[in-house]
């Protein structure tokens, strides 16, 4: 096939197109990775903080224990309770230190016994919870205090910055996780601060404890999504590397496959690559020149001639043969019209068509056109119609081939006998005649059967007063034959090839 391309989009353009095929599953796919990476911190960051949070209850739990325990020993002299207080030390986990209260006045304490300090509601959230930096038995170290009070009397329980730290570590171990009572906060590095939390920017989760007053923040720094995508997908990243190396790949066929071959039979229309070539037709008996039928040629710039049956049938598809018909009848017109006024008999010119010229009135404008190029009634114009491809009777057919008699236009039925057109048929186009397929010329004297046909199509159209051309006469036997059954007009290689303008216009002067 010899329709290869020339394009038509700018090379520019088909880069760039290539390079969008190419990059849009990337791109796709890169924003799928991250919204699943973002979606995967989220659910980390949810769960990480869950589990803080419930560790973290389940450690005031005993701390808030130990202190319900000593609350009914408050006011009772030291000497009497210490030994209380220091039981709930040994026996609770995550207890480090209980004391007891009294009108605001720590008074009694697990570690030293009598004791005096005053207690100031306001340092404990909800009067409940005070993560402090550490006392002065253990200067910075944290501290959770838990404090229990009815009326006069209060207990004091205290949690080891140490177990919180721990469970900070352990359980944010790949998430920052933060624990905030009231204004002080503290990370897995065990330090209590005061003031705002330190930023957490993706996927920041913040859960508040219901039973106590406390709650947890995770979360992770800047970045984070990007660092993750690049720790967990590279197999998917080389995965979407060949999606697009392949999507950019069809990108680049699909587009040279859509240059042609339509766009480029329009290239070629536009650069007047469609010539004719005349084949004579002689009369039956005389032999000599009475016409010419013009066959179409693409003289392409890198084929070169390229045989009609090759692009025809994408012309017709394209509808592009309409066009392509019209500029062909003008260079015949332009070619031959100068020689018109030689011509002694009305000298046949056949233009093929096809069923895409029928479907409105513009083919009459056309053969007009045409027939003005030739001095008057110099030329017999003949629209070849192949059988193979019949029109349907509308209202626009009948009016197309009615101007087109006015205009003295003829008809012809190309390749008759392989169709199915009907006498019917024949009568309503008023047809002027037939050309009889060179299939059946090439069995004379082969086969009977075919011969048969050919008797009968000559026998009819005599019948229907038809004229009668036989195509693709090859040898002086098929020419005898049709001479001695009367057909009217032959055609074929034995009188001359489909030749270009300028030799048929030099040998036409011989004939
Ligand atoms: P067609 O209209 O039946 O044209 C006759 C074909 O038979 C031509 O082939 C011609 O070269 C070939 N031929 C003529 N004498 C002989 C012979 O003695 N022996 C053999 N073997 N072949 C012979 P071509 O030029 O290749 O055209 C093929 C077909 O393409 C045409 O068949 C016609 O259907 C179509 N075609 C050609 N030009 C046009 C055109 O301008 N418009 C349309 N719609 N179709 C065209
Ligand atoms: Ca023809
Ligand atoms: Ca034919």
């Amino acid at each position: 096939m010899p329709l290869t391309v020339r394009p038509r989009r700018k090379h520019s353009v088909r880069i760039a197109i290539t390079l969008l095929c190419a990059l849009l599953p990337v791109l796709l796919g890169g924003v799928i990775l991250y919204m699943q990476a973002e979606r995967t911190l989220a659910q980390s960051s949810q769960k990480t903080a869950e589990e803080a949070l419930l560790q973290f209850e389940l450690m005031l739990d005993s701390t808030a224990q130990a202190a319900r325990d000593l609350l009914p020993l408050a006011g009772q002299p030291c000497e009497n309770a210490k030994l209380a207080l220091r039981e709930q030390v040994t026996r609770r986990p995550f207890v480090r230190s209980t004391n007891l209260v009294w009108d605001n006045n720590l008074y009694c304490s697990s570690l030293f016994g009598d004791f005096k300090e005053a207690v100031k509601a306001g340092d404990y959230v909800q009067g409940k919870l005070w993560l402090m930096n550490g006392n002065p038995v253990t200067p910075n170290t944290a501290l959770l205090v838990y404090r229990l009070s009815d009326g006069r009397g209060g207990a004091l329980t205290t949690l080891d910055g140490y177990h919180l730290s721990n469970m900070l570590r352990l359980i944010g171990r790949h998430t920052m996780l933060l624990l905030q009572v009231g204004d002080n906060w503290m990370s897995a590095n065990g330090q209590v601060r005061q003031g705002v939390l330190p930023a957490l920017p993706v996927a920041h989760t913040m859960l508040d404890s219901s039973r106590y007053a406390f709650s947890v923040s995770a979360g992770f720094p800047k970045g984070e999504t990007w660092r993750y995508m690049a720790e967990q997908y590279p197999p998917l990243f080389s995965l979407l590397m060949f999606f697009g190396v392949v999507s950019g790949a069809i990108g680049h066929v699909v587009q040279k496959r859509s240059t042609s071959p339509s766009h480029e039979m329009l290239r070629a229309l536009e650069a007047g690559e469609f010539v004719p070539y005349f084949q004579p037709v002689v009369h039956g008996d005389s032999k000599k020149w009475s016409g010419a039928e013009v066959l179409m040629r693409w003289n392409h710039p890198k084929e070169g001639l390229v045989r009609p049956d090759l692009f025809i049938p994408f012309a017709e598809h394209s509808g592009l043969i309409v066009p392509m018909t019209r500029a062909l009848m003008r260079q015949t017109a332009a070619l031959l019209g100068p020689q018109s006024s030689t011509f002694a008999a009305p000298f046949h010119i056949g233009i093929n068509i096809t069923a895409s010229h029928c479907r409105d009135l513009a083919l009459v404008k056309d053969c007009r056109e045409f027939l003005a190029s030739f001095a008057p009634d110099s030329v017999s114009l003949v629209l070849e119609l192949t059988e193979r491809e019949l029109i349907e009777p509308t209202e626009i057919t009948q009016q197309l081939f009615e101007q087109l008699h006015a205009l003295g236009v003829k008809i012809a039925i190309d390749d008759f006998g392989t169709g199915h057109s009907s006498l019917g048929y024949l009568r309503r186009f008023n047809v002027d005649f037939l050309k009889i397929d060179q299939s059946f010329v090439a069995m004379i004297g082969v086969d009977a059967l075919s011969r048969h046909i050919l008797d009968t199509i000559i026998e009819l159209s005599a019948k229907l007063d038809l004229g009668i051309v036989a195509e693709g006469v090859e040898t002086q036997a098929q020419a005898d034959y049709l001479t001695a059954h009367n057909v009217n007009f032959l055609q074929g290689y034995l009188y001359g090839k489909p030749m270009p303008a300028t030799d048929f216009i030099s040998a036409l002067s011989h004939h």
